[in-house]
Parts: C-alpha cells; sequence; structure tokens
C-alpha cells in the first residue's frame, strides 16, 4: 500500500506529479512519500494496540534526515548498526533513549559514543562483546542496559543473503546456550545490566510463521532463565516484515500482531519490534530517464541514467522491482521483452530484466517502484558516478532532502601529497 497513484495518465506521489519532481532536480532521484512511511508506522503501532510496544525503526533501511526527523516526531524509537546511524538519528532529533544498538562488529569507539549519548539499549551478539561493553562501561563510571541477541535456528523463508536466523549465519549466540550465557554475564559483567532477549531472524519474510517459531523459543528460553532467577523483562522480535515487490502477499501488520499477542499475554514482557523495509520500502521510488535504446540480435535493452550505483538489490539479490511509465500515454503500443539496465561497466548492472512492457523511447522517465528501502542507502560513487538526489513528498508540498552530489563531492578528502605533485622521485 503506498500514496504513488496515476491521475489523468500521469504518476502522482501523494498530490505531486513526480514529473514535476524531476524536471527540478533532475534524474536519478529518489522521491519519498512521507504519508506512505507514517501510515506504515501507525498501521504497526494500531496493530498492538493494547500492548506496551516500542517501535524502533531500523535506521540502515533508509536513514534520510528527514524521513528519520518526521518519524522521531511521530514517537518513534530507532535500531542503529553503526555509530554513524546514532549520529544521523541525534541530528535528526531522535531520542538516545529511544535507541537500541545492534550488529557483530560494534568497536570500542562506537560503545563509547552509544554509552555517553544514554541510549537505551545494547543489542550483544557475542560474549566477546559484552565484555568490551562491560570494560567500556566500566571505563565511563556508567551502567548500560543490554539484551542478549539470540539466534534461534529458524528458516525465514527469504532471499539467502537477507536471512539472519540460522544457525550458520553469523548474528546473534545459540539459543541453546542462553542460561550459560546469562549466567556467566551474572558472575562477570558489573557494568551490564541485562534485561532482556533480542532476535532478528531475517529480512522480508512474507509469513507469520517463522515468528512464531522463534518467538516460542524465545519464550521456552526466558522460562528457564527467569527460573533461574534472572529477570527478563524486555523481548525484542527485530525487523523483517516483508512488503509487497511483485506479486508477495505478505502478512499485514494486523495478522503479525494477531499471531504474536497470544503469546505474548500475561507474560510480562515489553515488546520491542525493529522494522525498516516495511516502513519505507513502498515509500520510495527511483526516477530515471531513458537514455537510449539498444537493440541486439537476442535482447533489448534499455538504457537508463541510473544503475546499481543507485540501486544495487537487483544485482545483489534478483529483486524484482517494478518499472513504470510517469506518463502512461506516452508508453502505449505493443509490449516487447526488454532489460532495463545502467551505464555501469559491469554486466551485472540492471534495474530489471525480461520485462515486457511497451518500449519507453529516449527522454522518457520512468519510475522503479519500492525503493524506498535499501536503496539510497546502499548506494555508491562507483564508475564516478554522483550520488543521487532525495526529495520528500508530504501531501502537495515537496522538498529536496539531499541534494544530488556533485563532481567536487566525488574527491572530497582526498589529497595529492606534495611529493607526487613535484614529481616522484627514487628513494
Ligand atoms: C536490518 C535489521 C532490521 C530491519 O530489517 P527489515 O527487514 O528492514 O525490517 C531490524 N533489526 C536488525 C537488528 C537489523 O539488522
Amino acid at each position: 500500500m503506498d500514496l504513488f497513484h496515476y491521475r489523468k495518465n500521469e504518476l502522482y506521489c501523494e498530490n505531486v506529479p513526480v514529473r514535476r519532481i524531476a524536471a527540478t532536480t533532475g534524474t536519478p532521484t529518489f522521491v519519498y512519500s512521507l504519508g506512505t512511511a507514517l501510515m506504515h508506522y501507525q498501521r504497526l503501532l494500531e496493530a498492538f494496540d493494547g500492548h506496551e510496544v516500542q517501535i524502533c525503526y531500523s535506521v540502515k533501511a533508509n536513514g534520510n534526515l528527514a524521513l528519520l526527523a518526521a518519524l522521531a516526531r511521530a514517537g518513534c524509537g530507532f535500531d542503529i548498526v553503526s555509530a554513524g546511524e546514532l549520529y544521523r538519528v541525534r541530528r535528526a532529533g531522535g531520542k538516545a533513549r529511544d535507541v537500541v544498538f545492534a550488529g557483530v562488529g560494534k568497536t570500542a569507539d562506537e560503545m563509547e559514543q552509544a554509552i555517553r549519548a544514554g541510549i537505551g539499549m545494547f543489542n550483544i551478539e557475542s560474549w566477546s562483546e559484552a565484555k568490551l561493553l562491560d570494560r567500556t562501561a566500566s571505563k565511563l563510571g556508567r551502567r548500560v542496559r543490554a539484551a542478549f541477541r539470540l539466534n534461534p535456528d529458524v528458516d525465514a523463508h527469504t532471499h539467502a543473503h537477507v536471512t539472519t536466523g540460522r544457525k550458520d549465519n553469523k548474528f546473534g549466540l545459540p539459543i541453546e546456550e542462553a542460561e550459560d550465557l546469562f549466567a556467566r554475564a551474572r558472575r562477570s559483567l558489573r557494568q551490564i545490566e541485562i534485561m532482556g532477549v533480542h532476535m532478528h531472524i531475517g529480512s522480508q519474510i512474507t509469513e507469520v510463521a517463522p515468528y512464531t517459531k522463534a518467538l516460542a523459543r524465545a519464550l521456552a528460553a526466558i522460562r528457564r532463565l527467569r527460573a533461574r532467577g534472572h529477570e527478563i523483562r524486555t523481548l525484542n522480535l527485530g525487523g523483517g516484515l516483508g512488503i509487497v515487490y511483485h506479486r508477495e502477499r505478505p502478512s499485514t501488520a494486523k495478522e503479525f500482531a494477531a499471531a504474536i499477542l497470544p503469546l505474548l499475554r500475561g507474560q510480562n514482557l515489553r515488546l520491542l519490534i525493529e522494522p525498516g523495509r516495511f516502513v519505507v520500502g513502498n515509500a520510495g521510488i527511483l526516477v530515471t530517464r531513458v537514455i537510449y535504446l539498444k537493440e541486439t540480435p537476442s535482447r533489448t535493452f534499455v538504457i537508463v541514467d541510473s544503475g546499481m550505483n543507485d540501486l544495487i538489490r537487483p544485482s545483489l539479490y534478483d529483486a524484482y522491482h517494478e518499472v513504470v511509465p510517469l506518463a502512461l500515454r506516452a508508453s502505449r503500443g505493443p509490449r516487447r521483452r526488454v532489460d532495463i539496465v545502467g551505464p555501469i561497466c559491469e554486466s551485472a548492472d540492471f534495474l530489471a530484466k525480461d520485462r515486457l512492457m511497451p518500449i519507453p523511447k529516449p527522454d522518457q522517465l520512468v519510475a522503479v517502484r519500492s525503493a524506498g528501502a535499501f536503496g539510497f542507502v546502499m548506494s555508491s560513487n562507483y564508475n564516478g558516478r554522483p550520488r543521487a538526489a532525495e526529495v520528500l513528498v508530504d501531501g502537495g508540498r515537496f522538498w529536496t532532502v539531499r541534494r544530488r552530489e556533485t563532481h567536487a563531492d566525488l574527491v572530497r578528502g582526498e589529497t595529492v601529497p606534495e611529493a607526487i605533485l613535484r614529481g616522484r622521485r627514487r628513494s
């Protein structure tokens, strides 16, 4: 569900014709519908109405400051995986105490920044990390709150690159070692209050069964831990809720909550969830312009001005993104099978393959749909390409919330040593 729609043959984002945005910012440009993102956040909140729940939006899905600021003002918390994301959250006006910090490779420096900022909770992913966090907190004379991220070994039935809850994944700690882990923590961690259990089993999960399975395992572990005197107050179910890219029929927020809540009744657990894609995935499109048509004996290529440096999901995960014209009328005609590819010098550079559609003409604008999550955040300057602009739409208004990068941005931070400029001599 989203607020992109056609009005008189023309693609609109909320009440703004996308063509008008492209005329202002050029292409490629990510266009975000604020109404769509907030609607998804609200839906999740309403689905869990009546249960104590904190939604921590996963910043890594889309860290644009304006989006984060809007979510913070709507009362949303944040799930971060680096000190850089913490910096973003704080710059956007998010409250540190509503931040939870996951990730397998937190450095002492990142921990220190998070402790000083006063974040709500660390999600610890290894015993080594627990020890380092304890030492770091001790050095700062602070006590911190944390959960252990447990790996429940369930199959989330999603792409191999985005499954995180199997025992062979690098994430979390084996759930069968939970008792030993909590016992060790009680013995040896002085500065950490372990108050919860965290899980995050994968991304783009379209059914509730993996969640209920993981939840059942977590609740069993929590029962065993409580029986040994550990006070467990929070359960963080992570993110991963799937969205529609093509023909998926993901469970709705209501169905998700309806499956989860009965299991939590009477458990005296504060629930945390960390949706990323669910909030922003359908809230964004990538607008790009057709540069050339290229016919070879075997294929028809539509070459556009955006590629895997802007949106790597098709290349990385074989992800499907719908590609639609900005002007319906301009794209009538017989349908042909085409590949929509970018200008990057890689055969993996494509946005869509084997699409049956009327062949777009050079200069025509098209939109790559559902590009709000893991789009801009994964973009790069590969092939010397400035990163795309980002535009936020709210009703009838729109703002460029990140200007397109310039060529000067491409070399920012680089220096040529004086000795190289003088001409290199052998030493
Ligand atoms: C990536 C991530 C999320 C969000 O995943 P989505 O699939 O975008 O909902 C939540 N929690 C953790 C720990 C993550 O790493």
